[in-house]
């Protein structure tokens, strides 16, 4: 087979580019999203591969799909992302009871998945600059309604050449997440908030990045735009790691058997998680059944059941805030590839949404997508499961895990299917200790502040606080900047 390539989801020549090239851009010129040209299946048995730790994993599975990075480039990335500066022992946790493991993503800098991603992508992207002889700094421009703000922060934190800016809406995100932010250190970081919500916040970036008089003012200033939001492939790759990974692990520890499937179920927002796990799949992981979990922003779940996307309802606020979503980029990704590689067909789609805001899958799509299974968790259930786990196990869950936890046993009620079964678990409970300490105490005091509930919680659970939520205590402020939906396009380089 020839090697791997990139090309964008709505291209109907099908122009295909380097990875290093799809790194840098983001996002195709036409709007579509960046996929390899074919998922190469693994080239090892499970029983060489392990007792790779995660470093030695990541190197081999990013060489095999970032095929024009050499070996030494790949290694370069991996060990400066996957360090124990930057990650808990393992890199990852995972916690087996019965026939259920959580698979524990947030021992990174941030506690919640992204850093996962996030903390490879810059390294990612200044080889790939290196690479393609790039003469213009990038700088990144993100919106954020609370996680990957601060996980990019903190991933391109005094990066050479590369800059960050980070929008978020002022009264929009969590007070600790709010904290983690304007308290980012690194000479290259900028966080401004907004008066408004993170509509307005995304609706400014985009207005942003495709205004042509910003842009050429930047190029004159020696930048151009990238960006680190999940479309880009770059994110996407390093997350299959972590399905491998994690099921060579229970196969070394005995509680599964060699070629033995299992079921991967996902708290998802913009689809990149469980795509990543679709594409572990396709590589070779057996996989039985692919189980995509939702909020009461439940708009995946109809679609996997009835074969309509429809953005067209009302938006609910959650306590699974980074699941929040009406429409999930990274669906567009699963869509090109089940629809045959047909990007014309693709196209249509994705104009259907934009105009219409809805758009129905042909048969030959529908028909492939029998590997998922999709439902959703309401806010009483995601409450009740955070609570059911602590009581039964002992281990306390955030309400993102718990969403997946909750959809997971309404799948084994339903279908009595007991293949051993992952489930992500995407941030630590400590991120959102308030609805967890609700749900799991009756002491709960809604007045008292933050720091004494952290406390109390971790007497509580027996747990111990997280350093990075610890030492936002006594971290300086360093971002104090507030801006209105109005000033912000308006005054760009004022605050550059
Ligand atoms: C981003 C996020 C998700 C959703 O992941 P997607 O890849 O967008 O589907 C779930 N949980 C947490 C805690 C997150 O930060």
């Amino acid at each position: 087979m020839s090697d791997i390539m990139y090309s964008s989801t709505r291209d109907k020549e099908g122009v295909s580019v380097s990875a290093a090239a799809a790194i840098i851009n983001g996002i195709a010129k036409d709007g579509g999203l960046f996929v390899p040209s074919y998922l190469p299946k693994i080239d090892l048995s499970f029983s060489e591969l392990k007792n790779q730790d995660y470093k030695g994993l990541a190197g081999f599975l990013l060489g095999s799909l970032f095929v024009d990075f050499s070996e030494k480039e790949i290694d370069y990335c991996v060990s400066n992302a996957y360090n124990d500066k930057k990650f808990d022992e393992g890199t990852i946790g995972i916690k087996t009871f019965d026939n259920v493991s959580y698979l524990e993503l947030f021992h990174g800098k941030t506690l919640a998945f992204k850093d996962m991603a996030l903390s490879i992508l810059p390294y990612l992207m200044t080889v790939a600059m290196k690479k393609n002889g790039l003469k213009e700094k990038i700088l990144i421009l993100a919106a954020t309604s609370g996680d990957t703000g601060k996980a990019a922060l903190e991933g391109f934190a005094d990066m050479d050449n590369i800059d960050i800016m980070v929008y978020y809406p002022k009264d929009g995100v969590s007070n600790i997440q709010k904290l983690q932010m304007i308290t980012q250190e690194g000479k290259n970081t900028k966080v401004i908030g907004i008066n408004g919500n993170f509509d307005d916040a995304q609706g400014a970036v985009k207005q942003i990045l495709s205004d042509s008089n910003i842009k050429r003012e930047l190029k004159s200033r020696g930048y151009i735009f990238s960006s680190a939001n999940s479309i880009n492939i770059g994110r996407l790759v390093p997350q299959i790691v972590y399905y491998f990974y994690s099921y060579l692990r229970l196969l070394n520890d005995g509680r599964i058997n060699n070629g033995e499937s299992v079921n991967i179920c996902v708290p998802t927002g913009n689809f990149g998680n469980i795509l990543a796990a679709y594409y572990a799949g396709e590589m070779g992981l057996p996989i039985n059944k692919l189980i995509c979990a939702s909020n009461e922003n439940n708009v995946l779940t109809d679609f996997f059941n009835r074969g309509v996307y429809d953005k067209n309802r009302e938006f609910f606020t959650t306590v699974s805030p980074s699941m929040d979503i009406l429409v999930s980029s990274n669906l567009e990704r699963l869509l090109y590839h089940m629809s045959g590689n047909d990007a014309d067909y693709i196209s249509d789609c994705m104009q259907s949404l934009k105009t219409k805001g809805s758009y129905t899958v042909n048969d030959k799509i529908r028909n492939s997508l029998g590997d998922f299974y999709a439902d959703f968790a309401n806010e009483i259930e995601v409450k009740r499961e955070i609570k059911r786990v602590y009581d039964k196990y002992e281990y306390v869950i955030d309400p993102h895990t718990a969403v997946a936890s909750c959809v997971y046993e309404k799948y084994r009620h339903k279908t009595l299917d007991n293949a051993h079964t992952i489930i992500a678990s995407t941030a630590s409970f400590y991120k959102f200790f308030r609805v967890v300490y609700e749900s799991c105490f009756d002491n709960y005091d809604a007045k008292k502040d933050d720091f004494t509930l952290i406390d109390e919680i971790a007497k509580l659970t027996a747990t111990s606080v997280p350093y990075a939520i610890k030492s936002l205590k006594n971290k300086k402020i360093l971002h104090n900047l507030v801006l209105d939906r109005g000033e912000i396009v308006k005054n760009f380089f004022e605050y550059l």
